[in-house]
């Protein structure tokens, strides 16, 4: 009959509609399992090592705006229910991570990129190397997206969250902080690619037919990087500090990260 007919309609045009997803990256360690556990069940348990990339569904909290509202009338009193998204884990390592993160990106209904990073690891040599490295090559992927985009359809762009986790830990640097040391480091990774020391492996022949201009991330041949410069290349770059776990019951710090993923729904 003709209402089940509507309903059929009705049901096939839901579910049609992707649901769409936010990719979590970043080094191991940083949190992104937790977050995931986290906005998905509204708790932590216990996380543990995964091979896979795993997806959680997760919904907006009715205390978080979601983009939509914004055109939604005060005087609308009518309920609606709070938009939902996937986060996809990305728990690649080593080399493989890369490609892991591209491939993701490339797949699924992507609306953001959210980069973990660990904001006491940092202040470690280290620790900043590997995160600016990381982070350095997902901009660069980006960036490139954007560039060969132009020519074709030129896909939606991917906005890119920085999330400095873990600001309960007593030596964690501040956001400000974690934002310009990790600019600083990504402008050092820029110049060592520039000139071919980074890949130990390659040698300086094989880059000689490298697009030098298309491999520097943002402003190019600037004396400094800043997440800024990439917003000519159609990437917007947010870095937003907060903390999964939390002393007490009541968790962590993650309000700014909610509010980011809203405006981004
Ligand atoms: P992943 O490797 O990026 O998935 O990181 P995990 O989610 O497994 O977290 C690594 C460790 O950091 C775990 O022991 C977490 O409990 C801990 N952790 C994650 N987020 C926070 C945080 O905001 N504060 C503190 N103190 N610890 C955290």
């Amino acid at each position: 009959s003709l209402p089940i007919l509507i309903h059929l309609y009705l049901y096939k045009k839901a579910a049609s509609k992707e649901v769409p997803s936010f990719v979590l990256v970043g080094p191991s360690g940083a949190g992104k399992t937790s977050f995931l556990t986290l906005f998905a069940n509204g708790t932590i348990a216990e996380t543990y090592t995964s091979q896979e990339p795993q997806a959680a569904l997760c919904q907006l909290p009715s205390s978080t705006r979601s983009k939509e509202d914004r055109y939604r009338s005060e005087h609308d009193t009518s309920s609606r229910s709070q938009p939902k998204f996937h986060l996809v884990d990305n728990p690649g390592h080593g080399k493989l991570r890369h490609h892991a993160t591209t491939s993701i990106l490339s797949r699924t209904s992507v609306r953001g990129l959210i980069f973990v990073v660990d904001s006491a690891a940092i202040s470690s040599a280290a620790g900043l190397t590997e995160a600016a490295e990381y982070l350095h090559d997902t901009l660069l992927w980006l960036q490139k997206r954007h560039t060969q985009g132009k020519t074709t359809k030129g896909p939606a762009s991917i906005p890119v969250l920085i999330a400095a986790n873990k600001q309960d830990v007593f030596t964690s640097l501040p956001t400000g902080l974690v934002k310009t040391k990790l600019e600083e480091e990504i402008h050092r990774v820029r110049e060592s690619k520039s000139k071919g020391f980074l890949d130990s492996g390659v040698g300086m022949e094989d880059d000689a037919g490298k697009d030098e201009e298309g491999d520097w991330l943002g402003e190019y041949a600037s004396k400094e990087f800043k997440f800024s410069q990439m917003e000519e290349h159609g990437v917007d770059v947010s870095v937003l500090g907060g903390n999964v776990r939390g002393d007490g019951e009541e968790g962590g710090k993650v309000e700014k990260w909610w509010g980011w993923i809203g405006e981004n729904l």
